[in-house]
């Protein structure tokens, strides 16, 4: 029996090659082959292709879906507020911001190197769309991605510890992560016990995994944002110590059309 007779004998009898050939790419988890295999066929015929070059086709289309697929659910469990790119960033508008340093960060070497970046600025200057620009390109590099304002963060992990257990608190979701995004730092002053759960994920993730943090206040303000002084340089210190601090100080691009 050759290998073929062999193969064909774990299938159900009658089928034609096609269905086999469908069936079995399904079952070695390539349904891109099972969907595309006609027209493959079709186009290598066409194009009299010898069977490395049809082969080799194949093979390169189902690993370019599957790339395509890891980051349409890498995106997804990212949960961005929308998909927007640093090509759709406008570098004109603010001609003080350093480009050039917004660009080598897109090369993500942060991202393994477990440093962070923080956007500073006023509402409207972009800081968001940096960040999720950065985040969807980590999600293309195949990077864990995880996004959220720090206000719903500090609500989660306090509906966590609601047994009033800080240690009972799960920081999982926030530490997994190759790179989590914390957005609005500085909205809203914290109360203490937010405070101090938000310093748990900040210092947990210190030299263990990447953090983007956006704010619309200094870091001299801090103190007053996090209640505590002591706390605020704590944090600080561990989110500073490998750190690329973007300032962006011009006008808010959702006033442009404003005169
Ligand atoms: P911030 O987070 O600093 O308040 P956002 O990133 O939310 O600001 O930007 C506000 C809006 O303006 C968003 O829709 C964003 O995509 C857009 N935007 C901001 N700056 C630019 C820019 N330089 N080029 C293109 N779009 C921009
Ligand atoms: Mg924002």
């Amino acid at each position: 029996m050759t290998v073929f007779e062999a193969a064909a004998g774990s299938m159900p009898a009658g089928m034609t090659p096609v269905a086999r050939i469908r069936s079995a790419a399904v079952r070695l988890g390539l349904p891109h082959l099972a969907e595309t295999l006609e027209r493959h066929t079709a186009y290598a015929s066409a194009e009299a292709m010898g069977h490395l070059d049809f082969l080799d086709m194949v093979l390169a289309e189902e690993l370019a879906a599957r790339g395509e697929r890891r980051f349409r659910t890498a995106l997804r469990r990212a949960r961005l507020p929308h998909h927007k790119t640093l090509d759709d960033f406008d570098f004109t508008y603010q001609p003080d911001l350093d480009e050039q340093r917004v660009r080598e960060l897109t090369t993500l070497a942060f991202i393994p190197a477990k440093a962070n970046v923080a956007l500073l600025g006023p509402p409207g200057v972009g800081k968001t769309h940096i960040a999720v620009g950065l985040a969807v390109a980590a999600c293309r590099a195949g990077y864990t991605v995880s996004f959220t304002t720090v206000d719903d963060m500090a609500r989660q992990l306090k509906a966590g510890s609601a047994n009033g257990s800080r240690l009972a608190c799960d920081l999982s979701p926030y530490l997994r992560p190759d790179l989590l995004v914390i957005d609005e730092v500085g909205y809203q002053p914290f109360a203490h016990a937010e405070a101090a759960l938000i310093f748990d994920v900040l210092s947990r993730r210190y030299e263990k995994g990447a953090t983007i943090l956006t704010s619309n206040r200094g870091f001299h303000d801090w103190g007053h944002v996090f209640g505590d002084e002591a706390l605020a340089t704590a944090i600080l210190d561990r989110l500073l110590h490998h750190c690329t601090v973007v300032d962006i100080n011009g006008p808010s691009y959702r006033r442009r059309s404003i005169t």
